[in-house]
């Protein structure tokens, strides 16, 4: 499943955001593909298309969001790229996650320490980005060391590897990640090929006081993590992990009374899922039948067959076409049939690029 991974100093309040995602959590019988883990949450991404396809199937037995991981990664310090605290162990836990969420602590708390010895957001975030770019100069330099020899002997690929290789120990060396480092087209295929941590997109979470959340225009931190992230390729949410928290516990109703009592639109955990969502370039495409209506995670860029293969391999495996709509065309025609009469029904075939909010319904040989 896609998956994102929490990061950030110590006391920044990962934990706190951690523990509310586990508690807000999916009903994990619905998602049996996920891993079962306790370092590991399932979140359900809220999509208000879904209640509407529930209400046009009248009514079906099920409806599933679709839902995706976080991951908490605990133990970047200091000096952990080269072993300190839980060393470097934390490495091969990033590099399976697809996109990064860094909490940033900007909450001013006397009694919770802070690893450094004051709140002190950009240094923190340039601390852990440090690790991580350390981590890669490892990787980097020693795939030099290999390429380096294949040079000398006018090996046209090696040296094409070597170009980037280089470029990209450059910009280590300044601290400058490799989502920032241009390339071209097929100098990005090879960068994808190492595997790089500080290649994968990042969402820097700020993580203010929970009588904060209704001035963040005043908060000296929050800004500065916002004009940090504009810098760094980023993206930015404003969050409190204690009020998630709090949260977390609530049921609907409450949850949406104690929203309105905060004068917040959204839980910053639905924040956090939907930025992540977008940051992923994920999108989202619908099955609706008398069974089940369900929401189903895509990356942008994929064909019918391998949409098709998010359900069931076999159904990639004998795929022949995709009854498509889009969400609109269906709720503009009242019902499936109508939306057929309408000719607004279309037959993909395995060429299809397929599109955020498409209602699908596969034919396929077993
Ligand atoms: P982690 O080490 O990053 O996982 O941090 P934790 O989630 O364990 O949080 C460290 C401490 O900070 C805990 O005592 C939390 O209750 C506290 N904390 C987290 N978020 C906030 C916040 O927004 N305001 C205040 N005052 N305390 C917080």
């Amino acid at each position: 499943a896609l998956t994102a991974g929490i990061v950030g100093l110590p006391n920044v309040g990962k934990s706190t955001l951690f523990n509310a995602i586990t508690q807000a959590g999916a009903e994990s019988a619905n998602y049996p593909f996920c891993t079962i883990d306790p370092n590991v949450g399932i979140v359900e991404v809220p999509d208000h298309r879904l209640q509407k396809l529930t209400e046009l199937v009248n009514p079906p037995k099920k409806t599933i969001p679709t839902a995706f991981e976080f991951t908490d990664i605990a133990g970047i310090v200091k000096g952990a790229s080269k072993g300190e605290g839980l060393g470097n162990k934390f490495l091969s836990h990033i590099r399976q996650v697809d996109a990064i969420c860094h909490v940033v602590r900007c909450f001013q708390d006397d009694n919770i320490t802070h690893v450094s010895g004051k709140v002190d957001p950009i240094s923190d975030i340039e601390t852990i980005n440090l690790e991580l770019i350390l981590a890669d100069l490892e990787t980097v330099l020693k795939r030099i060391q290999r390429v380096e020899k294949l040079t000398r002997q006018k090996d046209k690929e090696a040296m094409a590897e070597f170009e980037v290789l280089s470029k990209l120990r450059d910009a280590f060396e300044e601290e400058i990640p490799a989502r920032a480092v241009e390339f071209t087209e097929d100098q990005q295929k090879l960068v994808k090929g190492f595997h790089l941590l500080t290649s994968k997109s990042v969402l820097y979470v700020a993580n203010v006081g929970e009588d904060e959340l209704l001035d963040i225009d005043n908060n000296k931190y929050v800004q500065l993590v916002k004009e940090f992230a504009e810098k760094d390729e980023a993206k930015f949410i404003v969050i409190s992990a204690k009020v998630e928290s709090e949260i977390a516990e609530l049921d609907g109703e409450e949850k949406a009374m104690f929203l309105e009592e905060l004068g917040i639109a959204q839980s910053g955990l639905d924040q956090l899922i939907q930025a992540t969502y977008q940051l992923l370039g994920f999108a989202t495409y619908f099955t609706a039948g008398e069974q089940e209506v369900r929401a189903w995670t895509f990356k942008k860029g994929i064909k019918a067959p391998q949409a098709a293969g998010i359900i069931h391999t076999d159904f990639e495996k004998g795929f022949i076409r995709a009854e498509t709509v889009s969400y609109e065309d269906l709720v503009e025609a009242g019902s499936e049939q109508a939306a057929k009469e309408k000719g607004k029904v279309r037959l993909e075939g395995k060429d299809y690029l397929v599109k955020d909010g498409d209602v699908m319904h596969f034919r396929f040989n077993v």
